[in-house]
């Protein structure tokens, strides 16, 4: 017990496509719970950036292959401040820029490239500071990085709130921010290595209408839920 609270020693898969609010549920959840935090995108859009900054084709797999083995990617789970350094260098800026976010899905399509980072991400979960519990976001998270997790959630929203909620966070158009969006989604869940889909035993939370703090609310009774 920490303050009257039980502490959590588990694992929180949250799955979803971009937009449905997984960060910062999951990082707001991470804090409540004093558990890590752990961003797998940011993962492989660190990777994509290193593949940018080579010069190289995101579509032209072995040659991402290369650059996969030139790289070190060092993530910190703390959620009050997750970082992200490809190869000693922080990355957390660019990695959220226009052209890494266009690049991404090719990289993340690389059987070889989803190998690499789950192994690396099970190594973070299961790994040091095992005492502490862990909320873990992606998009593989239930089905394939840890499908023994305490809890598992697939959180969805409309369309045109998730595109709303991108073009606020990034200023873009909203036009462009649905396409995109739309693009993004359609790659991610088509592609032959683990495509993003709901974890068998995920609860489904459509958050289209529910502001965080409710979202963090209901995802707290599961924890309690699951533990009884
Ligand atoms: O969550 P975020 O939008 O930062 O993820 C960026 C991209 O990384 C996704 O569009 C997807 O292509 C890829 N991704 C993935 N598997 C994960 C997390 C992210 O393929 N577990």
């Amino acid at each position: 017990m920490e303050g009257g609270q039980p502490v959590f020693r588990g694992v929180v898969a949250v799955d979803g496509p971009s937009g449905s609010g997984k960060s910062t549920v999951s990082r707001r959840l991470a804090e409540r719970l004093s558990a890590r935090y752990l961003d797998t995108g940011a993962m492989y859009r660190a990777l994509t950036w290193a593949v940018l900054r080579a010069g190289v084709d995101p579509h032209d797999a072995d040659a991402v292959l290369k650059v996969l083995a030139d790289t070190r990617l060092d993530v910190t789970t703390e959620p009050h401040a997750p970082a992200i350094a490809v190869n000693g260098v922080p990355a957390d800026g660019p990695i959220r820029g226009p052209e890494v976010t266009g690049a991404v899905s090719a990289v993340a399509a690389v059987p070889g490239v989803r190998a690499a980072l789950v192994a690396q991400q099970q190594r973070v979960i299961g790994g040091r500071d095992r005492e502490r519990g862990i909320v873990v976001e992606g998009r593989d998270i239930g089905a394939v990085v840890t499908p023994d997790a305490e809890v598992k959630v697939y959180l969805t929203a409309s369309g045109e709130e998730r595109a709303r909620r991108r073009s606020a966070e990034s200023a873009a158009d909203l036009t462009h921010t649905a396409a995109d969006l739309a693009r993004r989604d359609r790659l991610d869940s088509t592609r032959a290595a683990s495509p993003l889909q709901q974890a068998p035993g995920a609860v489904v939370l459509d958050t289209t209408a529910l502001g965080i703090d409710q979202v963090v609310d209901r995802l707290h009774e599961l924890l309690a839920e699951s533990s009884r």
